[in-house]
Protein backbone atom coordinates (compact mmCIF):
# COMPACT_ATOMS: atom_id res chain seq x y z
CA UNK A 1 0.00 0.00 0.00
CA UNK A 2 1.67 3.44 -0.77
CA UNK A 3 2.10 5.91 1.95
CA UNK A 4 0.93 9.51 0.70
CA UNK A 5 3.39 12.44 1.60
CA UNK A 6 1.11 12.99 4.51
CA UNK A 7 -1.00 11.11 6.24
CA UNK A 8 -2.67 10.85 10.03
CA UNK A 9 -2.98 7.44 11.97
CA UNK A 10 -3.44 5.88 15.58
CA UNK A 11 -0.53 5.07 16.98
CA UNK A 12 0.43 3.59 20.75
CA UNK A 13 4.20 4.59 21.60
CA UNK A 14 6.03 1.55 22.11
CA UNK A 15 10.07 3.11 22.69
CA UNK A 16 11.89 6.13 22.31
CA UNK A 17 15.46 8.06 22.14
CA UNK A 18 16.24 11.84 22.53
CA UNK A 19 18.11 12.75 19.49
CA UNK A 20 20.07 16.18 18.95
CA UNK A 21 19.52 18.77 21.16
CA UNK A 22 16.00 18.94 21.28
CA UNK A 23 14.85 15.76 19.11
CA UNK A 24 13.15 12.58 19.80
CA UNK A 25 12.91 9.50 17.81
CA UNK A 26 9.80 7.36 18.29
CA UNK A 27 9.52 3.61 17.68
CA UNK A 28 5.30 3.20 16.82
CA UNK A 29 2.77 0.53 16.88
CA UNK A 30 -0.07 1.90 14.08
CA UNK A 31 -2.81 -0.12 12.92
CA UNK A 32 -2.69 -0.34 9.01
CA UNK A 33 1.52 0.13 8.69
CA UNK A 34 2.46 -2.00 11.88
CA UNK A 35 5.68 -0.66 13.61
CA UNK A 36 7.47 2.63 12.25
CA UNK A 37 10.12 5.27 13.41
CA UNK A 38 9.08 8.82 13.47
CA UNK A 39 11.10 11.94 14.52
CA UNK A 40 9.47 14.91 17.04
CA UNK A 41 11.69 17.30 16.08
CA UNK A 42 11.74 20.25 18.82
CA UNK A 43 9.85 18.38 21.35
CA UNK A 44 11.96 18.80 24.19
CA UNK A 45 11.88 22.65 23.41
CA UNK A 46 9.69 24.01 26.70
CA UNK A 47 7.69 25.87 23.38
CA UNK A 48 7.24 22.98 21.67
CA UNK A 49 3.65 22.19 20.70
CA UNK A 50 4.00 18.19 20.21
CA UNK A 51 4.88 19.02 23.81
CA UNK A 52 4.06 16.86 26.40
CA UNK A 53 0.88 14.79 24.42
CA UNK A 54 3.69 12.64 22.28
CA UNK A 55 3.78 10.02 25.16
CA UNK A 56 3.66 6.24 25.85
CA UNK A 57 1.10 4.72 27.51
CA UNK A 58 -1.64 6.18 25.38
CA UNK A 59 -3.57 5.81 22.46
CA UNK A 60 -2.34 8.39 20.07
CA UNK A 61 -3.80 10.49 16.38
CA UNK A 62 -0.65 10.93 15.49
CA UNK A 63 -0.43 13.42 11.68
CA UNK A 64 2.96 12.36 10.03
CA UNK A 65 4.99 13.52 6.72
CA UNK A 66 7.18 11.47 4.83
CA UNK A 67 10.77 12.15 5.36
CA UNK A 68 13.99 10.27 4.20
CA UNK A 69 15.34 8.66 7.40
CA UNK A 70 12.25 8.97 9.78
CA UNK A 71 8.59 9.97 9.05
CA UNK A 72 8.14 13.27 10.41
CA UNK A 73 5.49 13.86 13.48
CA UNK A 74 3.35 17.26 12.37
CA UNK A 75 0.72 17.16 14.69
CA UNK A 76 -0.48 14.77 17.98
CA UNK A 77 -3.60 14.11 19.74
CA UNK A 78 -4.32 11.77 22.60
CA UNK A 79 -7.12 9.45 22.61
CA UNK A 80 -7.29 7.35 25.42
CA UNK A 81 -4.75 8.32 28.09
CA UNK A 82 -4.07 5.57 30.44
CA UNK A 83 -3.45 7.76 33.25
CA UNK A 84 -3.50 4.97 36.19
CA UNK A 85 -0.63 3.40 34.07
CA UNK A 86 1.59 6.08 34.73
CA UNK A 87 0.90 6.16 38.62
CA UNK A 88 1.58 2.89 39.82
CA UNK A 89 5.43 1.60 38.93
CA UNK A 90 4.26 -2.85 38.69
CA UNK A 91 2.10 -1.44 35.59
CA UNK A 92 4.60 1.38 34.40
CA UNK A 93 7.15 -1.72 34.05
CA UNK A 94 4.34 -3.98 32.58
CA UNK A 95 3.45 -1.66 30.03
CA UNK A 96 7.30 -0.97 29.42
CA UNK A 97 7.49 -4.81 28.69
CA UNK A 98 4.22 -5.53 26.56
CA UNK A 99 5.82 -2.55 24.28
CA UNK A 100 8.88 -4.14 24.22
CA UNK A 101 7.51 -7.64 23.29
CA UNK A 102 5.61 -5.73 20.50
CA UNK A 103 8.27 -3.70 18.98
CA UNK A 104 10.87 -6.78 18.99
CA UNK A 105 8.31 -8.89 17.41
CA UNK A 106 7.12 -7.01 14.85
CA UNK A 107 8.53 -5.29 11.31
CA UNK A 108 8.38 -2.30 9.95
CA UNK A 109 5.70 -1.06 7.75
CA UNK A 110 3.69 -4.47 7.50
CA UNK A 111 0.21 -3.79 8.96
CA UNK A 112 -0.28 -5.42 12.53
CA UNK A 113 -3.64 -4.42 13.27
CA UNK A 114 -4.03 -7.72 15.89
CA UNK A 115 -1.20 -6.82 17.01
CA UNK A 116 -2.15 -3.22 17.60
CA UNK A 117 -5.85 -4.08 18.85
CA UNK A 118 -3.72 -6.61 21.46
CA UNK A 119 -1.60 -4.08 22.81
CA UNK A 120 -4.58 -1.61 23.30
CA UNK A 121 -6.77 -3.91 25.23
CA UNK A 122 -3.67 -4.90 27.53
CA UNK A 123 -3.27 -1.00 28.21
CA UNK A 124 -6.98 -0.85 29.05
CA UNK A 125 -6.63 -4.27 31.16
CA UNK A 126 -3.64 -2.60 33.26
CA UNK A 127 -5.57 0.94 33.05
CA UNK A 128 -8.40 -0.81 34.65
CA UNK A 129 -6.60 -2.18 37.55
CA UNK A 130 -6.67 -5.90 36.53
CA UNK A 131 -3.51 -7.91 37.71
CA UNK A 132 -0.34 -6.90 36.15
CA UNK A 133 0.99 -10.64 36.07
CA UNK A 134 -2.14 -12.17 34.43
CA UNK A 135 -2.30 -9.07 31.93
CA UNK A 136 1.09 -9.65 30.72
CA UNK A 137 0.52 -13.56 30.32
CA UNK A 138 -2.47 -13.08 28.62
CA UNK A 139 -0.32 -10.62 26.20
CA UNK A 140 2.76 -12.97 25.57
CA UNK A 141 -0.09 -15.78 24.81
CA UNK A 142 -1.82 -13.90 22.24
CA UNK A 143 0.92 -12.56 20.79
CA UNK A 144 2.82 -16.06 20.08
CA UNK A 145 -0.79 -16.67 18.25
CA UNK A 146 -0.70 -13.51 16.56
CA UNK A 147 2.37 -14.20 15.11
CA UNK A 148 1.66 -17.47 14.38
CA UNK A 149 3.47 -19.37 17.23
CA UNK A 150 0.17 -20.33 19.25
CA UNK A 151 1.78 -22.03 22.06
CA UNK A 152 0.17 -25.81 22.60
CA UNK A 153 -1.30 -26.47 25.14
CA UNK A 154 -3.91 -28.92 24.63
CA UNK A 155 -1.93 -31.94 22.18
CA UNK A 156 1.38 -33.71 22.43
CA UNK A 157 3.51 -31.53 19.86
CA UNK A 158 5.25 -34.44 18.55
CA UNK A 159 2.55 -37.01 18.20
CA UNK A 160 -0.33 -34.56 17.90
CA UNK A 161 -2.33 -36.47 20.72
CA UNK A 162 -5.04 -35.04 23.32
CA UNK A 163 -3.79 -35.17 26.47
CA UNK A 164 -5.62 -36.94 29.33
CA UNK A 165 -5.50 -35.26 32.44
CA UNK A 166 -3.66 -37.95 34.54
CA UNK A 167 -0.85 -38.17 32.10
CA UNK A 168 2.53 -36.81 32.69
CA UNK A 169 4.44 -33.89 30.00
CA UNK A 170 6.81 -31.78 30.07
CA UNK A 171 7.19 -28.09 28.33
CA UNK A 172 9.24 -27.44 25.64
CA UNK A 173 9.31 -24.37 24.22
CA UNK A 174 11.48 -25.25 21.53
CA UNK A 175 8.90 -27.17 19.74
CA UNK A 176 6.05 -24.98 20.48
CA UNK A 177 4.63 -26.38 23.82
CA UNK A 178 3.54 -29.83 25.36
CA UNK A 179 5.20 -33.25 25.06
CA UNK A 180 4.09 -36.51 26.37
CA UNK A 181 6.21 -38.53 28.00
CA UNK A 182 7.20 -41.13 24.93
CA UNK A 183 9.37 -38.86 23.87
CA UNK A 184 12.97 -38.80 25.84
CA UNK A 185 15.50 -36.07 25.45
CA UNK A 186 18.11 -33.57 27.36
CA UNK A 187 16.39 -32.51 30.48
CA UNK A 188 17.78 -29.16 30.06
CA UNK A 189 15.53 -27.79 27.19
CA UNK A 190 12.36 -29.69 29.11
CA UNK A 191 10.63 -28.76 32.38
CA UNK A 192 7.69 -31.12 34.15
CA UNK A 193 4.68 -28.74 34.23
CA UNK A 194 2.29 -29.33 37.27
CA UNK A 195 -1.34 -30.16 36.63
CA UNK A 196 -2.43 -26.97 38.20
CA UNK A 197 -0.01 -25.00 35.88
CA UNK A 198 -1.05 -26.75 33.16
CA UNK A 199 -4.62 -25.93 33.51
CA UNK A 200 -3.76 -21.87 34.10
CA UNK A 201 -1.96 -21.72 30.37
CA UNK A 202 -4.97 -23.37 28.85
CA UNK A 203 -6.93 -20.77 30.83
CA UNK A 204 -4.77 -17.92 29.25
CA UNK A 205 -5.40 -19.87 25.69
CA UNK A 206 -8.92 -20.59 25.80
CA UNK A 207 -10.42 -18.30 28.44
CA UNK A 208 -11.16 -14.69 28.23
CA UNK A 209 -9.24 -12.72 30.14
CA UNK A 210 -12.11 -11.62 32.93
CA UNK A 211 -12.44 -14.81 33.44
CA UNK A 212 -8.98 -15.64 34.17
CA UNK A 213 -8.03 -12.45 36.17
CA UNK A 214 -11.16 -13.63 38.59
CA UNK A 215 -9.27 -17.25 39.13
CA UNK A 216 -8.13 -17.65 42.84
CA UNK A 217 -4.64 -19.31 42.38
CA UNK A 218 -1.72 -20.16 44.04
CA UNK A 219 1.32 -17.96 43.95
CA UNK A 220 3.78 -21.13 43.10
CA UNK A 221 1.33 -21.88 40.33
CA UNK A 222 1.58 -18.43 39.17
CA UNK A 223 4.95 -18.27 38.94
CA UNK A 224 5.25 -21.44 37.46
CA UNK A 225 3.24 -20.22 34.58
CA UNK A 226 5.58 -17.10 34.48
CA UNK A 227 8.48 -19.25 34.22
CA UNK A 228 6.94 -21.13 31.37
CA UNK A 229 5.46 -18.14 29.46
CA UNK A 230 8.70 -16.43 29.89
CA UNK A 231 10.70 -19.15 28.47
CA UNK A 232 8.16 -19.42 25.74
CA UNK A 233 8.84 -15.81 24.72
CA UNK A 234 12.36 -15.97 25.65
CA UNK A 235 12.69 -18.90 22.76
CA UNK A 236 10.55 -17.07 20.25
CA UNK A 237 12.37 -13.58 20.49
CA UNK A 238 15.85 -15.68 20.66
CA UNK A 239 16.48 -13.11 23.85
CA UNK A 240 15.53 -12.12 27.17
CA UNK A 241 13.29 -8.90 27.28
CA UNK A 242 15.73 -6.08 28.53
CA UNK A 243 12.58 -4.51 30.41
CA UNK A 244 12.45 -7.72 32.72
CA UNK A 245 14.96 -6.83 34.42
CA UNK A 246 13.44 -3.33 35.72
CA UNK A 247 10.12 -5.36 36.18
CA UNK A 248 12.19 -7.94 38.52
CA UNK A 249 13.46 -5.79 40.09
CA UNK A 250 9.95 -3.37 41.02
CA UNK A 251 8.34 -6.46 41.89
CA UNK A 252 11.21 -6.74 44.41
CA UNK A 253 12.47 -10.07 43.04
ZN1 LIG B 1 3.70 -37.40 22.23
Amino acid sequence: MPVPRRYVTDAIVLSRFDLGEADRVLTLITPELGKLKAIAKGIRRPASRLGGSLEPFAELTVALARGRTFDVVTEVRVGHAWLRLRDDLERAATAWYLAELADRSLEERHSAEAQYALLHRAYELLDAGMDPGRVARWYEMHLADELGQRPEVDRCVECDRRLEEDETFRWVPALGGLLCAAHPGPPAERTNLSRDALKLLKAYRHRPIEEVCALRLPPEVESEVEAAMRAFVRHSLEREARSLDFLDEVRGR
